[in-house]
């Protein structure tokens, strides 16, 4: 079998990949090795639009993620996925924490998120009459989206333009060829099948780092090693619907590898806690929350949440993280996009540590691999 482009991967960036190529007139093949899409981190995570606040100015994590913001909710509203503009509050429960709600608010506009702006106290009171806090920002933009339906709509997209979407196949090896790469795989019957294609795009999430790995890439010296880092949800009570209406983060503490305990909504009116930050000693995935964690969560919820009770939560889902390990902890891993001529792969991207916001990210991921690989123009609605 010949294609243009192989996606290794279809969580939600390798189907945005799939998708864009097939717009750009590429035959394009994508392996994905369970039954259907999305089964690992597009499926396990908070299904927030985020706008882009807190990254560093400059990082492909900041200018994809205001500019993904925008274009997601383009797709969507074209494209017929739920996806609301809930707004987001960040709250400070000290002065300390007040001062920086400055350096976020700065940040935010650096990066671009201009509607991120103080609320006045009466203003977080009116709109959320349970959040204790000092300070409050007001980021808009923030919002939910059906991050199945957004696959997908993805998927049909790619589809539609005869993209071949490979469920249960799983991508084994690719070896180097005069034009381009000889990928094997195996199918859902456990027979072995090769595609040649010139262009392979490594969209592998939590395995990103063992597939550039075989191909000699020294993924220690690249910083491509992942770490796996779990994140655990709690749901509150149903009797909590209705009483929580935006998205509510504290202020993050620095050292701290996520957010803090928030708030967040799904489409449904269903309210979560979470996710928490766990770092996994091995490479399982495992997916159990453990009710043990529940003081914690409630601890810090109730910093701003101080009517929550640990009685009315309940374990949920949990996710798992795919986080850059760099020589510098105290560095915040950036994506990395990396096309690898220099490294002797002409044709081969390396999509590695796609952690959050990776889904508010999807398309703008995907235009710039087109880009690197040789595409034109952008994704259109
Ligand atoms: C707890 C948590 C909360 C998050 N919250 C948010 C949020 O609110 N907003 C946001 O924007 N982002 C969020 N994210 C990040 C977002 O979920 C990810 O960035 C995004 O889902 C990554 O998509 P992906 O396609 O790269 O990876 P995945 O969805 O993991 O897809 C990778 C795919 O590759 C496949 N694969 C791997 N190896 C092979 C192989 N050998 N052969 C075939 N297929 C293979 C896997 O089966 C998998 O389906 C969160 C993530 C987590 C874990």
């Amino acid at each position: 079998m010949r294609s243009d482009a192989v996606v290794v991967g279809g969580g939600v960036v390798g189907l945005a990949v799939a998708m864009r190529l097939a717009r750009g007139g590429r035959s394009v093949v994508l392996l994905e090795r369970h039954p259907s899409f999305g089964r690992e981190a597009s499926s396990r995570n908070s299904e927030v639009v985020h706008a882009g606040i807190y990254y560093p100015t400059g990082s492909l994590k900041a200018t994809f993620s205001v500019a993904g913001n925008r274009s997601l909710y383009a797709w969507c509203a074209a494209n017929g996925v739920e996806a609301r503009r809930l707004g987001k509050f960040i709250v400070a429960v000290s002065a300390d924490e007040d001062a920086v709600l400055d350096d976020i608010h700065r940040r935010g506009h650096a990066n671009g998120v201009t509607a991120l702006r103080r609320a006045t106290l009466d203003e977080l009171r009116e709109a959320e009459p349970l959040v204790r806090a000092v300070g409050a920002l007001y980021s808009p933009d923030t919002g939910i989206v059906d991050s199945h339906g957004f696959m997908r709509s993805l998927a049909d997209a790619a589809a539609d333009d005869d993209a071949v979407l490979a469920w249960g196949h799983e991508y084994l090896a690719a070896e180097p060829t005069p034009r381009g790469y000889r990928v094997r795989f195996r199918d859902p019957a456990g027979a072995d099948g090769e595609v040649q294609a010139g262009v392979v795009v490594n969209a592998a999430g939590l395995a990103a780092d063992q597939v550039a790995g075989g191909m000699g890439l020294d993924i220690d010296a690249l910083g491509y090693r992942l770490r796996y880092v779990k994140g655990s949800y709690l749901r509150l009570a149903d009797s909590w619907r209705g009483r929580i209406r935006h998205l509510v983060y504290p202020v993050p503490h620095a050292g701290l590898a996520g957010l803090g305990t928030h708030v967040t909504i799904d489409l449904s009116g269903g309210i979560r806690l979470g996710p928490d930050v766990e770092f996994l000693p091995d490479r399982r995935l495992d997916y159990s929350v453990d009710p043990g964690r529940t003081e914690r969560f409630v601890e810090g919820a109730r910093r701003y949440l101080p009517s929550v009770a640990a009685e009315e939560l309940h374990p949920d889902l949990a996710g798992i993280r795919a986080r850059r390990i760099l020589p510098d902890p105290a560095v915040s891993p950036d994506f990395v996009i990396a096309e690898e001529s220099a490294r002797g792969l002409p044709g081969w991207v390396n999509l590695i540590g796609i952690e959050s916001p990776g889904l508010t990210s999807a398309l703008e991921i995907a235009d710039r691999v087109a880009a690197l690989a040789g595409g034109p123009g952008r994704h259109a609605a």
